[in-house]
C-alpha cells in the first residue's frame, strides 16, 4: 500500500528522476563511471533513469541510436536507447559508444561537436552522426583510440593523438640497429645480447658485434638459443658439427665451456625454448617435451611416454625466485615446482581458453600468462583469474610479450606497441610509448636502464631513448 501512496505524491510533474539502470546496459554505466574516476571525475547516477525505445529520431526528424532529456538542475535524466538498431547488435564497443555518447550528454553535459582530427576521423565522441570512433569489427581494430575518445569525452579536449596524423613526431630518439626480428636480453654488465638469423650479437659502448668462432673461443653454432641465469649472466645455447654446447659468458668475448660435444636423448633434440631456473637447472624445451640438466649434470627428459606430459610443442618456458618452472606445450600452462612433478592446467580444468597460450611472467605470488589480447594471473594457491581488458585500457591488442620495466611494472609488447601496467592493473595509453606505424608491433623488448629500452618488431631491431 506504501507503494501506491508514494506513487499519489509523485503523480504530478516530476522533479526528479530515480536511477533506473537495466541490467543489460549496468556494464557499460559502469565503465563510464570507472574511466570518469582514473580522470579523476566522480559521477553520480543517482538521478540516471535509461529506457528502451523503437523508433527514436534525432532532433531534425532522422533515426537516432539513442537520446537524452534532462533538465537544467540535471534532476532529471533520460536516456532512452532503440535497441533494436545495427549498433546494438554490432559489437560491444559501439554499444559502449553510443552509450558513452548519451550518457556524454546527460552526465557530463557535452553538446555535439563535429570537429575533425588532421586525419578526418571525428575529433569527438560527440560527433552528431559518426558512431565509429573506436570499432573492433572482423575487418578492422581501431580499439587503440578507445583511450583518447575517453580523455575528450570526459576533459571536453585533449591532446592531438599520435594515431591522426601520419607525420607526426614520436618525441622519442630511434635508432634502427638492424633489420631483423631479435629476442633481447640485458645481462648483468648492460651489455645487450640478441640472436638473429642464427648467430648471436652483443651491443656494447655503441658496437654491435656478431659473436663467431673466430672473434671468440666458441665453436661455430648455429640454432643459437640464449638465456639468462639468476645473476643475469648469459648462457648460450647452440648446435656444433658434433653435438650440441652449452656455455656461459664469462668477460668480452670470451665463454665458459660447461658441455661441449653433448649428446641427448631421442635423436634430433631441436631446441625452441631455454630457461634457467633459480636453483641454477638448465631447462630446454623442443617439438614434444622438456629437458631438464641438473647442476650435477644429470640429464632428464620429460615427454608424453615417460610423464603425464602432453605432446605438444613447447611455446615458451619461464621460472621464478622460488625454483618454480612454468612452460606452456600447445594448449596447456604447466607448473613444476622444483622436483619432477607437473601440475596441468588447460580449458578443461580451468577458465584457460582453448588454444592461443603464448607468453608468461612469473609476478609476484604468481604468473601472467597471455593469449593473443587476453591475460590471465595463476596464482601460487592453484586459482585463475582474467583480466578484464577494457577497464585495465587495453580493449583488443594481441600480446607478444611480457617483461618488467626498472620499476618492477609490468610491460607488455603489442601489436599496439609498448605499453605498461600499473599496480592496479591499468594499462598506459595508447599514444604514451607510440614509436611511429612501422614500429607498432613489438615481439621483444628489455630496459637497459630508466631511460633506454631496446625492442624488436617482425622487422627491425631497434633502440629508444625515453626521455623526451
Ligand atoms: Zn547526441
Amino acid at each position: 500500500m506504501a507503494i501506491f501512496l508514494l506513487g499519489c505524491e509523485k503523480e504530478k510533474t516530476p522533479i526528479s528522476t530515480s536511477e533506473n539502470i537495466p541490467d543489460v546496459v549496468k556494464e557499460y554505466v559502469d565503465r563510464f563511471r570507472l574511466e570518469a574516476s582514473v580522470r579523476g571525475i566522480e559521477i553520480s547516477t543517482k538521478h540516471l533513469t535509461i529506457e528502451f525505445e523503437d523508433g527514436l529520431a534525432g532532433n531534425n526528424g532522422t533515426p537516432a541510436s539513442g537520446s537524452c532529456t534532462f533538465n537544467d538542475e540535471r534532476t532529471i535524466t533520460i536516456v532512452k536507447l532503440d535497441t533494436t538498431k545495427i549498433w546494438w547488435k554490432f559489437s560491444d564497443m559501439l554499444r559502449e559508444a553510443v552509450i558513452f555518447h548519451e550518457l556524454g550528454h546527460c552526465l557530463l553535459s557535452r553538446s555535439h561537436l563535429d570537429d575533425e582530427l588532421p586525419d578526418g576521423t571525428p575529433k569527438s565522441m560527440m560527433h552528431s552522426s559518426d558512431i565509429s570512433f573506436y570499432v573492433l569489427s572482423p575487418h578492422e581494430n581501431k580499439t587503440f583510440r578507445r583511450d583518447y575518445y575517453l580523455d575528450e569525452l570526459f576533459h571536453g579536449g585533449a591532446e592531438e593523438p599520435c594515431w591522426a596524423n601520419n607525420n607526426v613526431d614520436t618525441g622519442f630518439n630511434i635508432t634502427v640497429v638492424g633489420n631483423f626480428q631479435s629476442n633481447v636480453h640485458r645481462d648483468h654488465q648492460s651489455v645487450i645480447w640478441t640472436t638473429s638469423f642464427q648467430s648471436l650479437h652483443k651491443y656494447q659502448n655503441g658496437f654491435m658485434t656478431t659473436i663467431d668462432e673466430i672473434n671468440s673461443n666458441l665453436p661455430l653454432i648455429s640454432n643459437v638459443k640464449i638465456a639468462l641465469d639468476r645473476f643475469d649472466s648469459l648462457w648460450v645455447w647452440g648446435k656444433t658439427d658434433d653435438g650440441f654446447i652449452i656455455a656461459k659468458h664469462k668477460n668480452e668475448n670470451e665463454f665458459e665451456i660447461v658441455y661441449n660435444h653433448l649428446s641427448l636423448p631421442n635423436g634430433p633434440f631441436d631446441v625452441r625454448v631455454f630457461n634457467i631456473d633459480s636453483r641454477d637447472q638448465l631447462w630446454f624445451g623442443n617439438f614434444e617435451g622438456l629437458i631438464k640438466i641438473s647442476n650435477t649434470g644429470i640429464v632428464k627428459h620429460f615427454n608424453q611416454d615417460n610423464s603425464s606430459l602432453p605432446k605438444d610443442p613447447v611455446v615458451t618456458i619461464s621460472s621464478d625466485g622460488n625454483g618454480n618452472v612454468y612452460y606452456v606445450s600447445g594448449n596447456n600452462f604447466i607448473h613444476n615446482p622444483g622436483d619432477d612433478s607437473f601440475e596441468i592446467f588447460n580449458s578443461n580444468n580451468s577458465i584457460l581458453p582453448r588454444q592461443g597460450l603464448n607468453k608468461m611472467l612469473p609476478h609476484k605470488e604468481g604468473v601472467y600468462i597471455s593469449s593473443r589480447a587476453r591475460l590471465f594471473f595463476y596464482d601460487k594457491d592453484g586459482s585463475f583469474r582474467r583480466i578484464d581488458m577494457i577497464r585495465a585500457n587495453m580493449p583488443q591488442s594481441r600480446i607478444n610479450y611480457l617483461g618488467h620495466n626498472p620499476q618492477g611494472n609490468i610491460v607488455l609488447g603489442t601489436e599496439h606497441g609498448l605499453r605498461v601496467m600499473d599496480e592496479n592493473e591499468r594499462i598506459s595509453n595508447y599514444c604514451e610509448y607510440y614509436f611511429g606505424e612501422a614500429r607498432k608491433d613489438i615481439i621483444s623488448l628489455v630496459f637497459e636502464d630508466n631511460h633506454t629500452i631496446w625492442a624488436s618488431t617482425f622487422q627491425d631491431f631497434f633502440k629508444v631513448e625515453l626521455q623526451r
